[in-house]
Formats: structure tokens, sequence, C-alpha cells
């Protein structure tokens, strides 16, 4: 654990690691026992402005470097991210609480998203069709845009700027990236690394602080095309407000309010084992997370009393102990919160079935641990029904029908994730057609997306951009068209 410690980390800006031109600083602090990482940077606009004025720079050699040869360095970097997996899930149990087996498939992903991305340097397809005119030829190519700006959330430390910096730096832009200021030594590692893989100075850049300074400037710059940004719904509104003053592409990736359906025919054990990795896996602190599970009414008692009862033996603890099943959350703030969801589930009139506390015996009271807490007899309006808790926190739904389950399912205002058990082929096809979500799972819980399908939502979860797949090359890329004439005369299109 060579890494975790009081070091002094820095930006990276052109190559160099700098400190914040005011000097300030902060700390990053293991939500498991209040531990210090590390002391960071606290940077401001002056910082990002440098990071931009580097990225756009390196942009004029880095867009003309052949992207097979772009692709080799993600394929590098994703050698590398597999050498130093477990280093990197170690320093992500400390540094963001997530259990370590979670953590190592979090590096995962990135590694599949790096070599995915590596192969898209052979391909970056554009089209060729037929000219409507004799000896002409038409096609359409990717181009790179310029500086891309990359902000980042907490829960997803490694994976989460490999789904962004990859297809980014394949397309052929450059990156000013800010890591969230809870993760900020996973953002630094997995920039050194790209640094070790070949990607030359200035291409990217990463600047630490928080987003109101840096994150704002980011957005703000002129001379930052791009922006996208996974985080909340109140941050992604806040930042496509900013960026239309400049028609900047912006992707937002923003928050969930996922449901597993339970149909009268499921198996229910395979059931209970998808609700409880769905709802309780990262401690419910993921976008997929599963905070709904709708359920028939002919099966709501067993379910019920099977998911209880598997809840209240899943282990509370350090992410970095093996037999920890639930991490701690954040912040405090974040316990704080998942608290009050508790008080309101209550005064709406759910029942708490389990849970509803802060753990705080057996050394946990120095951490930010929650009880796995389900809610029964949860009408789909309720506000705990309604709103995204980000904590392992699920509301049980009971439904009469299949049509009622997806109304129920549909009618939030986010529409990242869902899923449905049941064996019934008919209405798996139904459910893939009806939920108005961007990801559909068929007797699994809600979470498990693979990288080269695309990954995103509908409804407020988003704005229509995907990450990951081909679908990912569209932010970081516009279309050109070009004709080529090779008939000696001037031919004209739909007069000729
Ligand atoms: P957050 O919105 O608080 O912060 C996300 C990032 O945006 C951070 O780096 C933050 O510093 C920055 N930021 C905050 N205000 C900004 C501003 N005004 N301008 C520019 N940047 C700003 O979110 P969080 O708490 O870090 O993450 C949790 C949220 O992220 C949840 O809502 C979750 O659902 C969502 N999320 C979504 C996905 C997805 O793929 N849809 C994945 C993971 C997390």
């Amino acid at each position: 654990m060579a890494l975790i410690g009081t070091k002094a980390y820095k930006n990276y800006i052109g190559g160099e690691w700098v400190d914040a031109a005011a000097g300030s600083t902060f700390e990053s602090v293991n939500p498991a026992n209040g531990e210090i990482i590390g002391v960071f940077p606290k940077s401001g606009p002056e910082d990002v402005d440098r990071a931009v004025e580097a990225a756009k720079a390196a942009y004029e050699e880095w867009r003309l470097v052949p992207a097979p040869k772009r692709g080799e360095m993600l394929f590098h970097f994703a050698h590398l991210l597999t050498e130093h997996k477990d280093e990197l899930a170690d320093l992500m149990s400390h540094e963001m609480g997530k259990v370590v087996a979670e953590a190592g498939g979090d590096v995962q992903e990135a590694i599949d998203m790096s070599y995915y991305m590596a192969g898209e340097g052979r391909r970056l397809f554009g089209q060729t069709t037929p000219s409507e005119l004799r000896d002409k030829f038409n096609m359409s190519v990717r181009m790179p845009i310029g500086v891309v700006g990359v902000i980042t959330p907490w829960n997803f430390p490694i994976a989460i700027p490999s789904w962004k910096i990859a297809p980014a730096l394949v397309c052929g832009n450059t990156v000013v990236f800010k890591p969230a200021t809870d993760t900020p030594a996973l953002g630094e590692r997995f920039v050194e690394l790209l640094a070790e893989a070949g990607v030359p100075p200035g291409v990217v850049n990463v600047v630490h602080g928080g987003g109101g300074e840096v994150g704002d400037r980011i957005v703000r710059h002129p001379d930052v095309p791009v922006v996208t940004i996974t985080g909340s719904r109140e941050t992604g509104v806040r930042v496509l407000k900013t960026a239309a003053d400049h028609l900047k592409h912006v992707h937002l990736e923003l928050g969930g309010k996922n449901a597993v359906i339970v149909m009268d025919d499921a198996d229910l054990d395979l059931a209970v084992e998808g609700i409880l990795w769905s709802a309780f896996g990262t401690s419910g602190q993921r976008c997929t997370a599963a905070s709904r599970v709708i359920v028939h009414e002919a099966v709501y008692d067993p379910l019920q009393a099977k998911l209880v009862e598997a809840a209240e033996r899943m282990r509370l603890g350090p992410g970095w102990e093996e037999d920890t099943d639930v991490g701690p959350l954040i912040y405090r703030s974040a316990l704080e919160k998942v608290h009050s969801y508790t008080g309101i589930g209550k005064e709406e009139g759910a029942k708490l079935l389990t849970g509803g506390e802060i753990a705080d015996g057996n050394g946990l009271g120095n951490g930010f641990f929650y009880r796995p807490t389900i809610f029964g007899d949860v009408e789909p309006g309720m506000r705990i029904a309604q709103e995204e808790i980000f904590g392992p926190t699920t509301a049980l739904i009971p439904v009469r029908s299949f049509e009622e389950a997806v109304q129920a399912a549909n009618g939030v205002k986010y529409g990242l994730s869902s899923s449905i058990f049941t064996r019934d082929v008919n209405r798996a096809f139904k459910a893939m057609r009806d939920l108005d979500t961007g990801i559909t799972y068929i007797n699994a819980g809600t979470i498990g997306a693979e990288v080269h399908l695309p990954f995103g939502g509908t409804k407020d979860t988003g704005n229509g951009h995907r990450e990951a797949g081909q679908a990912a090359l569209d932010v970081f890329t516009e279309w050109k068209s070009i004709y080529v004439d090779y008939s000696g005369k001037l031919q004209k299109a739909q007069i000729d």
C-alpha cells in the first residue's frame, strides 16, 4: 500500500507535475476510517487555463498521429492497467470505499474499454456511398474536434474516466481531466499510467479541485469545445446551461431510479441474488443501482422474506477486508442524506422491513456505514420510489399485473437501467420493448453493462448521447462529407 499516506499530489499539465497556482490544497479521506489518503492541489481557473493551453497546443500534433498509433497507446495503457489492477483495486477500496472485488471490476471495465477503443483506432468507420453523378466519389469521415473537458464522479473512479478519455483520445482529441475531489489519487494514477503508456505531454492533463472552481471553468472555457460529465441531474442541468452560451458538444450521464421487476413466474432465488447485488453493491452508490423492486403480488411475501433475510446476513466493513459485503458511503453528508430518506419513507407510510440506521458498532463509527435498508408496501408515487437516494436503500412495490409493473417502472423521471425476472418469453420481449430505459436486463439485476454496447439512459438520465461501444465516438467527433470529382469537368449536383 505504498500509495496511501500524506503524499502531496500534483496537477499534470503539459507533461509536468505542478502545484496549484494559488498553492492551496485539499485532502482525500478514507471513508471507512477517516484516514488521510493524500494532499492534492486545490486548483482554480488559472490552472484550468494553463491546462487548456497545453491541451490546445498538443492537439495540433496529436490529431495527425495515425489513429492506429493512437490506439496502440491505449493498448499499452490497457496492459499497464492489467499489471496494476490489484494495486488500483486496493487503492480504490481505501479511497472510495468499494469492496475490493468490485473495485477490481471497476478497473477491469477500464481495461476492457481501453482494449476496445484501441481497436477503434483501426476502425473509426465512415461511409462510402455511390455518387449520383459519373466519375465522382463520396465518403464521410470522422474528424476530431479539439480539447475535451472530462469531469467525473467518485463512484467509478477508474472505469468512468476510461469511458470518456479512451474514446476522446482515439478520435484524435486532447483532454483536460477533472477527477472528483473524493477520488483524486485514483484520477492521478490513471493519468500517470497513460503517460507511461506513451501518451505525449499535453495530450492528457489533470487538474484537481472542486466543481464550482475547476469544473465550471472547464465548461466555460472558450477553447474547450466538448464537455463530457457524469454526475447528478442538478450538476448536469447547470453544465448544460453554462455550455449553451458557447454551443458546445455536451455529453451528460446523470442519475437513475432503476427498477427490478419480479413476476409471479420468476426464479425467486435468482431474483433475490440479482436484487441484493444491484441494490447493495457499491453500497447502492451506482447510477444503475436497483432502488426499486416491483413485485407481483403472488410472490410478494416469499420474495420479501428471502430478501430481508439475505440483507440481514450482509457484513458491513472496510472494502479491503475479504469478508466485507457492503462498504461505507462516500462521505458524512451522504450518510445523512440516506438516513433522511429513511425518515421520509416512514413518514410516507412505507414499512421499514430492515436496516434504516447508521452502523457504528465494531469500529464502523469512524467511517460512514449504513445498514442495507428495505422498505415494503411502497406506493410508486412515494418520494423513496421517485428520488435518487444513492445509498443502500431499496423499496418493494407490490403490483397486480405485468402492465402495472411496467407502468410503475416507467413512472419516474430517470431512464437508465431496468430488469425483469420472468420465465415467460412473451413478457420478456414486451418488457424489452416497453421499459423506457437505455438498458434492460432479462433475468439479471440492473447492473453489469459490457463495454462494447452503448451505455446511458433516456429521459433525465442524460441528453441523448451514449458512452461505450461505437456510439461513444459520436460526441468526440464531427462528421465531414467529402466529394471527389474525377470527371475533369464541372458536374452540377441536382442539375446535371
Ligand atoms: P456530482 O454531480 O456532485 O459531481 C460530478 C462531477 O461534477 C464532480 O467531478 C464535481 O466536482 C463536478 N461538478 C460539480 N458541479 C459542477 C459544475 N457546476 N460545473 C462543472 N463540474 C461540476 O455527482 P457525484 O456525487 O460525484 O456522483 C453521483 C451522481 O452521479 C449520481 O447522481 C449518479 O447517478 C451519477 N452517475 C451517473 C452515471 C451514469 O452513467 N449515468 C454513472 C455514475 C454516476
